[in-house]
């Protein structure tokens, strides 16, 4: 991201928390955004500015600290940033002068009356696969998760207003709509009516024109029969044959510690009755963590058994970073996993994971795919090439020129080098625009 911005009177900076990396990249981040744009006003927002806001505070050349809590004052405080004013409704919680010297002051609680879902207008533009964001936070309690601290509990966004968002993006000619959420599964449970994530998906493809519709990270347990029944009459066609499962750990005994609220088992039977539904197309990615404390040789071992048992075309792995707060830092703290074996047990599931996807993209040479142009980086477009991305969530390289945001229906030549497929559109599908 460019930092200098000569024109700016005040950077608003969005953080993240969810490692110790990130809250590292976020201070190197504030800093130097700082020293790029002297003249302008540094305000910090975001998740770490919610879990350590007096840190934050602490940092060289930011002007004010808005937690998760108060997010929805952000364009309130920051006019009285720049004013210097008081800020009406939320003065700062923490004032300077509670804190060290020149720290800035703060907004930050744990009530979460000003936070809010953005309910700006999703339109096809630099993304052509817009996320829809549905559900903010999260009522589970896993022990080495700081979200439902930076975050707060589980929330939806109104019925009306997710429908809203999906006229308007197919008004907007969009094609292909990522509906997502911190807890997405959860979506409706704290809407006072009987809703549910399966009845708005239906409610979506029923009332809505949109083409496709792709479901971000769900939980195991959250992955209802409705879903799956959804899955089975609709993936592949206006619903992309992709699930999300987040898994942490194939070890019981792990699981268990990180007060997950699935078994292995049941994870095993949510994979098997959604492949059964969709196919064996369907894209099946978790995420896995590696190193949760007291992690043994033999629990590792059944994670990465039961990750090479089940078909997992993808996989997202962490370190385990413990988070100030929360109960992995306490267990980090009594039995951690020594960094050699966290970087052995990476390297190990790294190179399965990726025997995976290779064998997963090469059994689609010389069959069809659905799939979505999007936008083509230069080098691509001056070898006459147009990227793409299938239903079932494989990158893939066109051998024309299209615009994106066209949906083709493809046939798988080759796996490249880089693992991404390579393709040719079907001369007699309709709905595909040659690039002008
Ligand atoms: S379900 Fe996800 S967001 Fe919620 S506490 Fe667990 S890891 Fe964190």
């Amino acid at each position: 991201m460019e930092l200098a911005l000569p024109d700016a009177d005040v950077v608003v900076v969005n953080t993240c928390s969810v490692t110790a990396e990130a809250d590292r990249d976020a201070r190197t981040f504030v800093r130097k955004t700082k020293r790029l744009n002297p003249g302008a006003k540094v305000v910090v927002t975001g998740c770490y500015a919610q879990r350590a806001p007096q840190e934050v505070a602490a940092l060289d050349g930011v002007a004010a600290v808005v937690g998760n809590s108060h997010k929805g004052l952000v364009p309130e405080i920051v006019r009285g940033v720049l004013e210097g004013a008081r800020v009406e409704q939320g003065a700062p919680l923490i004032s300077p002068g509670d804190l060290l010297g020149t720290a800035a002051p703060v907004w930050a609680d744990d009530r979460f009356a000003h936070s809010y879902i953005e309910d700006a207008q999703v339109a096809p533009g630099s993304q052509t696969r817009p996320n829809l964001k549905i559900q903010e936070g999260c009522g589970n309690r896993c022990t080495f998760c700081v979200i439902p601290t930076t975050r707060g509990d589980s929330r939806s966004l109104a019925v009306e207003k997710v429908m809203a968002q999906v006229h308007g993006f197919v008004a907007a000619g969009g094609k292909e709509l990522v509906i997502s959420g911190i807890n997405l599964g959860r979506w409706g449970w704290d809407l006072g009516e009987k809703r549910s994530l399966a009845g708005l998906v239906e409610e979506i493809l029923k009332e809505t024109g949109l083409q496709r519709l792709r479901l971000s990270s769900i939980e195991p347990m959250d992955w209802t029969p409705e879903l799956i029944v959804i899955m089975r009459n609709i993936g592949g066609g206006r619903l992309a044959r992709h699930a999300h499962l987040p898994l942490q750990s194939g070890s019981d005994g792990v699981l268990r510690r990180m007060h997950r609220r699935y078994r292995p088992w049941h994870y095993e039977q949510k994979v098997a009755a959604l492949r059964e539904a969709a196919g064996p197309e369907l894209a099946v990615g978790a995420d896995v963590m590696v190193g949760f404390p007291g992690e043994t040789e033999a629990e590792f071992r059944e994670t990465y058994e039961f990750v090479a048992r089940l078909p997992f075309t993808y996989l997202h792995l962490f370190p385990f970073s413990p988070r100030p707060g929360t109960r992995g830092w306490e267990l980090h703290r009594e039995a951690p996993v020594a960094p050699e074996a966290v970087g052995e047990r990476m390297a190990a599931l790294r190179d399965l994971a990726a025997e995976k996807s290779r064998d997963f993209r090469g059994s689609f040479v010389g069959r069809w795919l659905p799939a979505i142009t999007l936008h083509t980086p230069a080098s691509l477009a001056a070898q006459g090439r147009t990227s793409a991305l299938t239903d079932n969530y494989l990158p893939l390289e066109l051998l024309h020129r299209l615009p994106s945001n066209q949906l083709v229906h493809v046939r798988v030549n080759a796996v490249n080098a880089a693992g991404g497929l390579v393709g040719e559109i079907q001369p007699s599908v309709g709905n595909m625009a040659a690039a002008s």
